[in-house]
Order: C-alpha cells, then sequence, then structure tokens
C-alpha cells in the first residue's frame, strides 16, 4: 500500500475514498436529491456578490429587532439605498421606503421577515416541541442520528441560563416518549449502530450563565446531565470563542469526574482544529484522561468564529490564536484525528466536517489504525451540504446531525455563522452551489500543499 510520510496517513486510500464520495455526490445530486428553490439561489447569488452579502447577512441579522414598520423601513435604508446590485426584492422595498414611507412597511415587513425566517427552517430542526420531535423521527427514519441543540448562547442573565435548562428538559421528556418507537439505527435494540445511544443533545457553556461564571454553568449543565444518563443518553459541551476555552474544558472535566454520575462515559467535548494551542489542550486531555482512568469523547470541528478571533487580535495587535491558511487548519484536523484515533481505547471520535478530504482521512486513518468501527462516528449540520450528507451514508452508517431548535429570534447568530459558512471563499460547502474546482484540488493533502510531511 502506497502510505503518506506517517503510517497512518494513506493518501494514497484517502483520494481513492475521496473519488468514490465525489461519484456518489454526483450520483445524487443527478437524482436530484437536494433542491432548494430560492435559498439556493440565495446562496448562490452571495456567493457571486461577495461585497453586498455582508449588506444582506447584516440586514437578516439585525431584522429580528427592527419590530416596526418605521425601524424596519431605517433598517432597508441603512443597508439598500446607494448599492447596486442589490437583489430586485430588497432594492424595491428600499425605495418604498424612501417614497412611500411606513404605510408600504407594513406590508413589506411581514414578507421579508418571513422569508428570512424560511431561511433559518432550512438549518433549523424545529421551533415547536412537537415539531422538533417529529422531525427528529423523520430524520431516523432516513438512517440519520441526531444530535439536539437548543439554540441560545451568551446569557445576558442567570434568568435566560434557567430558561436555557428548562427548554432543554422539557425536550428531553418528549424524546424520552419518542424514544420507545425509535429501534436502534442498523443494529436495532436500545443503541444506534450496536453502541451509540439514541438520545444525543449538545449544549453551549455561554448560553447556560452570563459571564462564563464556572459554578453557575456547572450546576446547569449536571442538570440536563443527569436527565440524559437517565435516558442513557449522550451528551456534548460545545466548543465557543476562544474567551471561553479553558473554562469549557474545566466544565467538561469536572462533570466527567463528578461522582453523582458515575462512570457514564457519554459526555464529549468540541475541540477545534482551527486554534494553535489545540494540539497541546488535546494531549493534556488525553493525558488528564488515562490519569484519572475514564473514557471520553471528542467532537473534532476547525472552529466557527474564525473572523471574530482574527479581528479581535487584530484589534488587540496581537497575534492570530487562529491559523491564518485554511490549509494549516485543514492539517491540524488531521493530525488532531489522527492522535484521537491512535487513543481509540479511550477516546471516542466524533468527526464533524462538512469537507471530503478530512472525512475521508479520518475514514482511511481510522482503517489503517484498525480502530473499532463503534469508536468514531461522523457529524454533519442540518442543513448543510444535503448531497454530501446522502453520499456519506452510503459510505458509512455512522451519520449523526447536528439539529438546532428554536425560532429565528434566538437563531439569528447560528444563521449567520451557516450563511457564512456556505458562501466563504475558504468553505467546501460552496462547491455545493458554484462551480469549483477539480477533484484533485478538493481532495490535496493540506500537509503538502503547506509544504511539510504533517
Ligand atoms: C456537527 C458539527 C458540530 C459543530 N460544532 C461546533 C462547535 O462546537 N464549535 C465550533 O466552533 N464549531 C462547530 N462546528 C462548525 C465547524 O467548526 C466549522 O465551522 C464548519 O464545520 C466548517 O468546517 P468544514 O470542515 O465543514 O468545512 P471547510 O470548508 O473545510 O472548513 C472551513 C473552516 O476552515 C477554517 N478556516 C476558514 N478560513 C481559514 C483561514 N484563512 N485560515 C485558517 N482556517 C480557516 C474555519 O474553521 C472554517 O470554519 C460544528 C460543525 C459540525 C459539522
Amino acid at each position: 500500500m502506497e502510505v503518506g510520510a506517517n503510517m497512518e496517513m494513506p493518501d494514497e486510500q484517502i483520494l481513492t475514498r475521496g473519488r468514490e464520495l465525489l461519484g456518489l455526490i454526483d450520483a445524487a445530486a443527478r437524482a436530484g436529491l437536494a433542491r432548494g428553490g430560492w435559498q439556493e439561489w440565495l446562496l448562490n447569488w452571495s456567493i457571486r456578490h461577495d461585497g453586498l452579502k455582508r449588506q444582506i447577512f447584516s440586514f437578516i441579522a439585525s431584522l429580528p429587532q427592527a419590530d416596526t414598520p418605521r425601524a424596519f423601513g431605517a433598517l432597508l435604508k441603512e443597508h439598500f439605498v446607494g448599492h447596486t446590485g442589490v437583489p430586485r426584492l430588497l432594492r424595491a422595498a428600499a425605495r418604498a421606503a424612501c417614497t412611500i414611507g411606513p404605510s408600504a412597511m407594513r406590508v413589506l415587513q411581514p414578507i421579508v421577515r418571513g422569508r428570512a425566517e424560511e431561511m433559518a427552517r432550512r438549518f433549523i430542526i424545529g421551533a415547536s416541541d412537537a415539531r422538533t420531535s417529529a422531525n427528529l423521527t423523520r430524520l431516523r427514519q432516513k438512517g440519520f442520528a441526531f444530535t439536539l441543540d437548543v439554540l441560545g448562547e451568551s446569557a445576558r442573565s442567570d434568568a435566560c441560563g434557567e430558561r436555557y435548562v428548562r427548554t432543554y428538559l422539557r425536550l428531553l421528556d418528549r424524546l424520552a416518549a419518542a424514544q420507545n418507537d425509535w429501534a436502534g439505527l442498523v443494529s436495532g435494540g436500545q443503541f444506534d449502530w450496536g453502541a451509540a445511544p439514541r438520545i444525543n443533545v449538545s449544549i453551549k457553556p455561554s448560553a447556560l450563565a452570563p459571564g462564563g461564571n464556572l459554578a453557575a454553568m456547572l450546576a446547569r449543565a449536571g442538570r440536563i446531565y443527569e436527565r440524559v444518563i437517565a435516558l442513557g443518553g449522550f451528551l456534548c459541551i460545545d466548543m465557543e470563542a476562544l474567551c471561553l476555552k479553558d473554562v469549557t474544558y474545566e466544565l467538561y472535566r469536572r462533570l466527567r469526574t463528578d461522582r453523582r454520575f458515575g462512570d457514564w462515559p457519554h459526555l464529549g467535548l468540541a475541540v477545534q482544529a482551527y486554534l494553535r494551542a489545540t494540539e497541546g489542550d488535546l494531549a493534556g486531555l488525553l493525558d488528564w484522561a488515562r490519569g484519572q482512568g475514564v473514557r471520553i469523547s471528542v467532537r473534532l470541528v476547525k472552529g466557527a468564529y474564525w473572523d471574530s478571533e482574527v479581528a479581535a487580535a487584530e484589534a488587540r495587535g496581537a497575534r492570530a490564536p487562529v491559523y491564518t491558511v485554511k490549509s494549516e487548519t485543514d492539517a491540524a484536523f488531521e493530525r488532531a484525528a489522527a492522535t484521537v484515533l491512535k487513543n481509540h481505547d479511550i477516546c471516542h471520535l466524533a468527526c464533524a466536517s462538512h469537507n471530503i478530504r478530512s472525512v475521508c482521512a479520518v475514514l482511511e486513518t481510522a482503517r489503517a489504525l484498525g480502530v473499532p468501527e463503534n469508536r468514531y462516528e461522523f457529524q454533519l449540520l442540518y442543513g448543510m451540504a444535503k448531497l454530501f450528507r446522502i453520499a456519506l451514508l452510503r459510505t458509512t452508517p455512522r451519520v449523526r446531525l447536528y439539529c438546532p431548535h428554536g425560532d429565528m429570534l434566538v437563531g439569528m447568530a447560528y444563521l449567520i455563522r451557516r450563511l457564512q459558512e456556505n458562501t466563504s471563499n475558504e468553505s467546501i460547502l460552496r462547491q455545493e452551489f458554484a462551480p469549483g474546482p477539480d477533484p484533485a484540488e478538493l481532495l490535496a493533502n493540506p500537509a503538502e500543499q503547506l509544504g511539510y510531511s504533517g
């Protein structure tokens, strides 16, 4: 077998697997399995109009606050008057805001808001408990596992944190009832794929308590975790902005070793490959787990806050804490995945990426290292990369979708991050909407692109 510089990085196999996946994506596209109507059109449009895209995303982000016709008119004028190339509906609305005023806004506001809400629904599994539960059941019938996330971040008060916890507890009650009708995916019985809990939820530490207060976060996360364990479920802690990284690792370690929860191994932590500090943090976490004699789980992501981390560092005149060349992040992702896979006896890996090269690197590295299949899985965001998720499910059954629940108002920050990812120059997701580079470029080894062997 042709191997890369490291035995665990079988590059030839990664390329072969990648070409197979691209073939499956092509077949799914030709079968018309991911048609998206005007939302696809808007994403496509945003890709082609990079300057105006910022205006549109900023407009969508401010929509929930513009809750009167007057405020809505002001928002339209601020964002679209004096710009060329504005889409027709928005151009007409901005003109009406200038010439007709609030009476026209009363008509236009619900139309534009409705369109934005429709856009949000592409990425949000449900706004009501009943809809969310029914849609999750539907996803499972299609063969996908889920992790459920309640939209919300950066709690402004303890009352917000309490509301966040209560929403989880209420949803978990509903899932407890629904789970009685769910046979484990692939294997039947109580677990998906033979070993994974059927109920899986993700939480954001910043939504639990204001100001990164560890004690309050721990108390609230503990209440959710207790209920998750009672249902035989899995809890994952998302990773957010860098300022919350250390407290999030600590939250994980404390929950994992809290005696109240016994030795329940189904607790995960998201780790961001784009952070320069991650390699050291991950090594420290694995050492800690070995020292404590506990099994852990890592969801490996690239990191969703790249723009704001770079901007914040620039404002401080400091070196960016994240890699600034995309291939550096991709190469770091592959290295971190290999590290976790080598420690599969104590650490389960959730590979969370829509990048074909990154996913194939995990598939083939796991195979080369002889990692048992129940020690790794693949995760994608609900509403993104629909063709890829179909193709991936044909390659491996262990595909989980990250499904946000909630309404557009609280989900706006999430929606904008997803829109930015779908249309960013550096994103693999752009390939779904715009003609992209050839397969060799898509599947290129990021370490080789950087000129080192990883
Ligand atoms: C199931 C799931 C759960 C997730 N949970 C979290 C979470 O808890 N926390 C979190 O932060 N994110 C999370 N994400 C989002 C994730 O971090 C990525 O933003 C997203 O998946 C896009 O990365 P990709 O590998 O899919 O696509 P790709 O297109 O291959 O990668 C895009 C990513 O590359 C990085 N990047 C972009 N430009 C540059 C550059 N110039 N230099 C260096 N790096 C660059 C950024 O991280 C960007 O998001 C999650 C994603 C999934 C699928």
